[in-house]
């Protein structure tokens, strides 16, 4: 049995991470649970779970908590989140946002396997991610269906028999991208694929809301109605792979049954497929290179029917093509594009700003990206504070007018 923290335990991949271990209940053992806003959410989970460790966001629901939680150590704030983020032999990172960065540093530089939900603090924070992660035994396992699903098609050109005899090698090795001609992510093109310009103008938050194959929380979910989420996920790939963004292509695919393909230099393409559920991808992360042995996403062939793939609408939804830019630009300019996003994202949701001025905020806070470095955890926190603050006062402009 492996000690877990399930850092985001609140939040849906949090929610269907426990659901995992509900159903292997002999694999692995929750010591830390937390930073969920939903304090009696987190209060049942943390009464079925008894973990040694309990983080809450909000430090006035320390001792409510705390009184509900006997024998349980219930705590706040970004020390604690470090504490509880190398508690575990496994950690789960499904913090929302940028607010994930010191969990993936901290469980990477205490030298465990992160299974990564989180892909904001990949994106925004590469190479210190990068960096944590050469931590003896340290593991980046990711959450996110394509990343999984690619992994799943790197392990199809496997060296590990070669290796094998190598100890310095780490079961990354399993991994291995040398015969790889390209990436090829599927998106399900999101709920507004096919739109004309004066539908697209119309959006409303509820429209946006809601995923035709996925269910999701609010930002993702909106991140996928116009494409961003598929552009954060080609410097994701970017990250987790080391591959080129020449080599990175972005398909719609709005069955979301292939969820993503790796294409050889011999022209052979390797693609895993399954229907749509998060909780493969959490199991797939937590028992590597071992499998789980309950299904999920199972496909039944008889009644599956189609399967359709087109090119993306970048003209439309012009997020994809700005992500690929600021993955070029590299340094701190993913980093921008991920705070900007984050505030266009939420004043969309408050109905500030229109749908498709989502963009348009994105465009002129990455114009801006003046080459600095993605070197420390101060320049990337220093670079995000001011992105968001230029983002905001941009929402202000736009929502004025
Ligand atoms: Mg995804």
């Amino acid at each position: 049995m492996k000690s877990l923290s399930l850092l985001g335990s609140t939040g849906s991949i949090g929610i269907q991470t426990l659901e995992v271990l509900r159903a292997e209940p002999e694999s692995w053992d929750v010591v830390a649970l937390g930073v969920g806003r939903s304090a009696s959410k987190l209060l049942e989970q943390a009464r079925e779970f008894q973990p040694q460790m309990v983080v809450v966001a909000d430090p006035e629901m320390v001792s409510e908590l705390q009184a509900d939680l006997p024998g349980i150590q219930v705590a706040s704030g970004s020390e604690a989140l470090v504490e509880a983020a190398a508690m575990g032999e496994v950690v789960v990172n499904a913090v929302v946002g940028f607010a994930g960065l010191p969990v993936t540093l901290a469980a990477l530089e205490a030298g465990r396997r992160l299974a990564l939900a989180n892909k904001e603090s990949l994106i925004a924070a590469g190479p210190l991610v990068q960096r944590a992660r050469q931590t003896f035994g340290a593991e980046l396992l990711p959450v996110d269906s394509e990343h999984c699903a690619i992994h799943q098609c790197l392990r199809a050109n496997s060296r590990a028999d070669i290796d094998h005899f190598n100890t310095d090698v780490n079961t990354d090795t399993d991994v291995n991208t040398e015969r790889v001609a390209r990436i090829v992510l599927t998106a399900s093109g999101g709920p507004f694929r096919g739109c004309t310009t004066e539908e697209l103008a119309t959006v409303t938050v509820q429209s946006a809301l809601s995923h035709p194959t996925w269910e999701m929380g609010a930002k993702i979910t909106v991140d996928s109605s116009t494409l961003m989420n598929k552009g954060l996920e080609v410097i994701e790939a970017n990250e987790l792979f080391g591959v080129d963004f020449e080599r990175i292509e972005v398909v719609v695919h709005p069955q979301s049954v292939v969820h993503s393909m790796v294409e050889y230099t011999d022209g052979a393409t390797v693609a895993q497929l399954s229907m749509p559920d998060m909780r493969l991808c959490i199991g797939y992360a937590l028992a590597y290179p071992d499998r789980i042995t309950t299904p999920f996403g199972q496909i039944n062939w008889q009644t599956l029917g189609r399967l359709e793939f087109e090119s993306p609408n970048t003209e439309l939804f012009p997020c994809l093509e700005l992500a690929y830019e600021a993955g070029r630009l590299g340094g701190t300019a993913p980093a921008l594009l991920n705070a900007a996003n984050e505030v266009a994202v939420q004043a969309f949701l408050d109905e500030q700003i229109r749908w498709m001025e989502i963009p348009h905020v994105l465009q002129d806070v990455l114009d801006s990206y003046d080459g600095t470095a993605a070197d420390s955890l101060g320049a990337v926190m220093q670079v995000d504070r001011q992105a968001r603050m230029q983002a905001e006062r941009i929402v202000t402009t736009m929502s004025a007018s």
